[in-house]
């Protein structure tokens, strides 16, 4: 017999993260409401620039995605220098667990955080811990009190995914304060572009006052590019280094370079999105209300509604794909009550909240 080819401690502890679903059998037209897909679909000028780019699709990308880089820069009025892109943030989320954790460390992230976390610290061989959150919201305290001398790694999703709950500019700064300078903090700031509340940073201020804290950003969710993996972060210069010497070679597509670039300089396209989904994101959450369903003030681009009963969740989600329409369960971030709507076109939204009233009726 052959030797067993065994993997690392840890690896076969992950449970595969599961996308939302895009189909149903047996149903032609389907609402995918899901995973927080932009509604438009790409920006016109991202599909331009991506057909444009088609026929050099034989050649390399640009290596260190320096014109990518340049649009975010000038958009986000950053350090060039400092932004490295990925293939997704998820990339960039990974790179910095193998980066600055292993076997015997902490990597700290929150109760409903996002699954990337636990799954990218068991990779590494790193242990997670979840710190637990208050009515559905990153609770600093509880995040401080759960740091060890292991801990290496804290990461917070904010605005989080899927509570669509947010830390304060305030609270995030008492987060750092509060965290041993050796600590690595990783804010993951994908959904920061639909956030419309003055007293809300996606961190920037942060990553440049010292050396452990990092934002990371996606073309995924606002600029509507999650189908080419297009993602970037904001880093102190040293954790850029390290993120330059591992990550792969030629880690974002000549299509995804294009596409972003476009994208970022779609201004008037990103403003329609964000004005979007702030007025659907109000008005669903209103609409649940009237039908007794709780919902936590979202401030990203999809809706966390509290059924109360996992089984009321559950017939919901049942009836719901009974009429072509897909939400995102979300049990396995502990929410088993609950079920979390993206915002979709107006048409998707009408159809959704129809077929809400219409369970609700059914189930009085
Ligand atoms: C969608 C999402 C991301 C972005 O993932 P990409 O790899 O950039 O597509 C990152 N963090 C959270 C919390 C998300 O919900």
């Amino acid at each position: 017999m052959s030797p067993q080819i065994i993997p690392r401690p840890g690896i076969l502890d992950i449970s595969p993260y599961v996308g939302g679903d895009s189909k149903i059998a047996g149903v032609d037209r389907i609402i995918k409401l899901a995973s927080n897909e932009g509604p438009f679909g790409p920006s016109p000028l991202a599909i331009e620039a991506m057909k444009t780019a088609a026929s050099s699709a034989h050649r390399y990308p640009d290596g260190g995605a320096l014109a990518l880089r340049e649009a975010i820069a000038k958009r986000f009025g950053l350090d060039v220098e400092r932004i490295v892109c990925g293939a997704g943030s998820d990339q960039l989320l990974s790179l910095l667990t193998y980066s600055y954790a292993g076997p015997g460390d902490e990597v700290l992230y929150t109760e409903h955080g996002f699954l990337i976390y636990p799954i990218a610290a068991k990779a590494a061989g790193a242990t997670p811990v979840k710190a637990p959150e208050t009515n559905l919201r990153t609770d600093v305290d509880a995040l401080l009190d759960a740091v060890t001398d292991k801990t290496r790694i804290v990461f917070i999703a904010n605005p989080n995914n899927p509570t669509g709950t947010y830390l304060s500019h305030a609270e995030l700064t008492a987060l750092r304060a509060g965290l041993p300078d050796d600590v690595l903090l990783v804010i993951d700031a994908a959904y920061a572009e639909f956030v419309g509340r003055n007293d809300y940073t996606p961190g920037t201020e942060l990553v440049d006052a010292g050396q452990n804290t990092v934002m990371t950003r996606t073309f995924s969710k606002l600029f509507a590019l999650g189908g080419l993996r297009v993602g970037w972060g904001y880093f102190p210069s040293e954790i850029a280094d390290v993120l330059n010497r591992v990550r792969e070679p030629f880690n974002v597509s000549v299509m995804g370079q294009a596409a972003g670039i476009a994208s970022m300089q779609d201004v008037a396209f990103q403003q329609k999105c964000f004005e979007h989904n702030l007025s659907w994101i109000a008005k669903t959450e209103a609409a649940l209300h009237d039908l007794g369903i709780e919902t936590t003030a979202s401030v990203g681009n999809f809706v966390l509604a509290r059924f109360g009963e996992v089984s009321t969740a559950e017939r919901a989600d049942a009836f719901l794909r009974e009429r072509g329409i897909i939400v995102r369960r979300v049990a396995s971030y502990g929410l088993p009550d609950c079920l979390r709507i993206s915002m979709g076109t107006a048409d998707e939204m009408e159809a959704f909240l129809a077929t809400m009233r219409a369970f609700m009726g059914a189930s009085q």
